[in-house]
Formats: C-alpha cells, structure tokens, sequence
C-alpha cells in the first residue's frame, strides 16, 4: 500500500493514550521527597499555580518548578529531571491496551497525534512513555487552543481523529470528511449518536475492520 493510500489516525494524548492524573500522582510523589516537604503544602502551590492558568493545558511544569524553587528552596534542575528524565512515571501511566494498539494500527496506518498543552511537555510525555516512535513527524500537531478554527481546517482530509472529550469531537464533526472517534472509558450516558468507543481497542476493529 503507498503512502498516500494508508489511513491517517490521530490520537489525542491526555487520558486517550495515556492517564495524565497517574503521571501527575506518580511525578507528585517525587517531588514532594525532593521538596522535602508533605503533600498538603505541595498541593497549595501546586493548586494555587493551576487557578491562575486559563487553561489547565496551559499547564507547564519548567514554572511549576520555578514556584515550588522559590518555595521550598529546592534546586530547579533536580525538579526539572525528575519532570522531565524519570521515565517510569510516563510508561506505567499508559493505558494498558495503548502500546498494542498502537503496534497493530501502525502496519496498516499513518499515526499521528492532535492534542492540545505545552509543546515540549508533550512531546515529553510521548518520548518518556516509549510511544513517540509509532507516529509520524508530518502528524504531530501540539496546539494551544486546538480547537480553534484555522486548526481544525488543517487537518489532513478524511482523517480518524479520537479524543476522550466530548466537546472536542462535536467541534471536530463539523467537519464531515472526518471520522471521529468519542473515547469515553467512563461509559457515560451521555452522547448517544456520536461514535463512542470504550477502549482503544475498538478503533483496531474500526480501522482495520
Ligand atoms: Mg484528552
């Protein structure tokens, strides 16, 4: 099959590949020891620091870590390495099912990624959980605001995209040529008539029929 043939399939990252409250649990209790502090006090600065972002995936960790240096008198490189270079935190926090269906859609696919954060902090979350080898460089869309019109016009046409938000695949069918997937692991009563699927399991069968 040329490349112009194969199917492109776009994942969104935070909790559709990968359980981002897990990362943040698992990197939480390593900076709490590196802070030599109790999670309560962490927890304030770390709430205090989410409120004032527009987003939450404004969220960046390089000005987490400048905070909590300035708090706990911590060293900002050694926040910065446990963020950013301890890898365990990032592969255990992969859905269980990710890596295979990544392998079986791989051969037949052209994958890609269309999620929303801070660039470098998802291209992190990517590399560390051993997962970026799968997607191709063309297809690797990290937005602010991926929602925004002239985003949504730029992806590939006839392209399967899967995102575990709601709001983010009604915006997305507006676009008729593309197949949209609603990953929805808590099984919801809500969204009857969109595509939902529970696992990422379903879209090998989708895509691969
Ligand atoms: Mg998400």
């Amino acid at each position: 099959m040329s490349k112009k043939d194969k199917k492109i399939v776009l994942f969104d990252i935070d909790n559709t590949l990968i359980d981002s409250e897990k990362i943040g649990r698992l990197c939480t209790k390593k900076i709490v020891q590196a802070c030599n502090t109790s999670n309560e006090k962490f927890e304030k600065i770390l709430n205090r620091y989410v409120k004032s972002l527009n987003s939450s995936t404004d969220f960046n960790p390089d000005e987490l870590s400048e905070l909590l240096t300035d708090n706990f008198k911590v060293s900002s490189i050694l926040l910065k390495k446990i963020i950013f270079e301890k890898k365990d935190s990032y592969y255990k926090s992969l859905f269980t099912e990710t890596v295979e269906v990544l392998e079986k859609l791989k051969k037949k696919c052209i994958l890609g990624i269309f999620s929303e954060g801070q660039k470098k902090y998802q291209i992190t979350k990517l590399i560390n959980s051993g997962i970026f080898k799968f997607f191709d460089n063309n297809y690797i869309g990290i937005y602010r605001r991926k929602l925004k019109k002239k985003v949504i016009d730029s992806l590939p046409f006839g392209a399967i995209v899967v995102d575990d938000k709601k709001y983010v695949v009604e915006e997305l069918l507006k676009r008729k040529d593309l197949t949209v997937y609603w990953l929805d692991r808590q099984k919801s009563d809500e969204g009857l008539g969109l595509n939902r699927i529970s696992s990422l399991n379903e879209v090998v069968k989708k895509v691969l029929g």
